[in-house]
């Protein structure tokens, strides 16, 4: 069951880094970890993605390399197709 204000995982995908950058409003903060809360697919690209940006060194800049965005766009979309 999905609530009308429920996030999309492409929603989710876009958020990622204003969450960590904390640019989010607390409403859509709340609505991204409640996403996460119930969305295996979120909680795996989150932890793939803190996983390279903490081998590239790039966890705590702000801005995120659009190649390093975009590849893992690709992966995401890969593992949702399976
Ligand atoms: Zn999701």
């Amino acid at each position: 069951m999905r609530l009308a204000d429920d996030l999309a995982c492409t929603e989710f995908v876009e958020l990622v880094t204003e969450y960590w950058e904390g640019a989010l409003a607390e409403r859509d903060r709340e609505r991204f970890e409640e996403h996460l809360a119930f969305c295996d697919w979120c909680r795996i690209y989150l932890s793939q993605m803190q996983t390279t940006l903490r081998v590239s060194g790039r966890l705590y800049e702000n801005d995120l390399d659009p190649e390093t965005a975009d590849h893992l766009l690709e992966v995401f979309r890969d593992w949702k197709q399976e």
